[in-house]
């Protein structure tokens, strides 16, 4: 690899497997890689991006940022020109608010924004103010000259939080209010980075969009529900639950619906993608999952309701109910693997890609020669 199109910080491996990773995510053929890889180290397919933070804990910038794997943030950072981020900027006050000016003149019609957090609506939008302008003003204004939107995140995405009744401050996401420009919702609380990557490798790869779903979600993220892929759904199958936490159940690794798991009802990727480069979400710790990625879930249906269960037979691809490991239900691992197997090419494509050899190849070089 030569050292044009590198970025710092990343090796050569981790960049081949993030975008082994990212093109399994994407359902695209494992011949395209190296079109993704290429389109990601090209310099002049970098879109300016201009990112908006309005009501919000800034949760979804940190978890793009903090990834215990720099791979990620590094590559997203490097993919696109972030030509203004309130948190992360050096700049402040008018000199901010220049560079926010500048940049959306220079680059009219052909800017990505990226929105984090609801607007609020009520009272004239007076309840989130940046440099004297409503949320609702700032949206509008740079909406206006945006090529596309990516809202990120539930409360971007849907209103989030602060849009649960009685909404006090009539929070509302992004496509409630702007009309006429494309927007991708990635929701989430937060959501995946690779959920964000992708999307913005797609575009540069494609110069295209990706399929969205009704909610105006990526289909290759939030095509699928979370219990479709579930380690746990054999237990689910099989009539197995925990009851509370603590219990044997629960210590033994069942179900979690009856404790208020959203999974049946959540369209996500995070059984299949999971977090922190290190194999884990919500649910393989233990906690239900919560629904975030739903506009009529998270904070908007009690922690310990019940969803209801649409498809309660399992695909005959699964895993059988009684399979047993010493006595025991089916191990995590075991029922994971055979449901990632049989269920999703995805999933097939995110494990191969963590399953290059992690330690030192013969020849790397951290990216500084081919
Ligand atoms: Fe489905 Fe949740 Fe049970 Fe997993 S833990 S099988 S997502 S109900």
């Amino acid at each position: 690899m030569s050292k044009e199109g590198l970025f710092p910080g990343t090796t050569r491996r981790d960049f081949i497997k993030t975008c082994v990773a990212v093109s399994a995510m994407l359902g695209l053929p494992f011949s395209m890689v190296s079109k993704v890889a290429a389109a990601a180290r090209k310099s002049d397919s970098r879109p300016a991006v201009i990112w908006l933070h309005f009501q919000e804990c800034t949760g979804c910038s940190e978890s793009l940022l903090r990834s215990t794997h720099p791979t990620v943030s590094n590559l997203i950072l490097d993919l696109i020109s972030l030509d203004y981020h309130e948190t992360l900027m050096a700049g402040s006050g008018h000199q901010a608010e220049k560079s926010l000016h500048d940049s959306m003149l220079a680059n009219k019609g052909n800017y990505i924004l990226v929105v984090e957090g609801g607007i609020p609506t009520k009272d004239n939008g007076i309840y989130c103010k940046v440099s004297g302008k409503t949320a609702q003003d700032s949206l509008k204004k740079a909406a206006d000259g945006a090529l596309a939107i990516i809202a990120i995140g539930t409360c971007a995405s849907y209103g989030g939080i602060q849009s649960v009744g009685p909404n006090p401050t009539g929070a509302v996401g992004v496509r409630d209010l702007v009309k006429d420009k494309p927007i991708i919702n990635i929701p989430g609380c937060p959501p995946n980075p690779y959920n964000f990557l992708s999307t913005v490798l797609y575009y540069a790869t494609f110069k295209k969009l990706p399929e969205l779903d009704q909610m105006g979600r990526p289909k290759f993220a939030y095509g699928r529900k979370i219990h479709e892929h579930c380690e746990r759904r054999p237990h689910f199958d099989a009539g197995r639950f925990a009851r509370a936490f603590g219990d044997d159940g629960h210590s033994q690794g069942y179900c979690l619906y009856k404790l208020g798991c959203k999974g049946p009802a959540t369209y996500a990727n995070c059984s299949v993608l999971r977090f922190n480069d290190v194999g884990v979400w919500p649910v393989s710790v233990g906690h239900p999952c919560i629904g975030c990625t739903e506009p009529d879930l998270l904070f908007k249906t009690a922690i310990a309701d019940k969803v209801q269960i649409h498809e309660p037979t399992p695909f005959d691809s699964y895993a059988p109910v009684d399979l047993k490991e010493k006595g025991k239900g089916p191990d995590p691992l075991t029922t994971g693997v055979i449901g990632l197997a049989a269920g999703a090419a995805i999933g097939a494509g995110i494990m191969m890609a963590k399953k290059l050899p992690d330690g030192p190849e013969k020849g790397d070089d951290h990216g500084q020669s081919e």
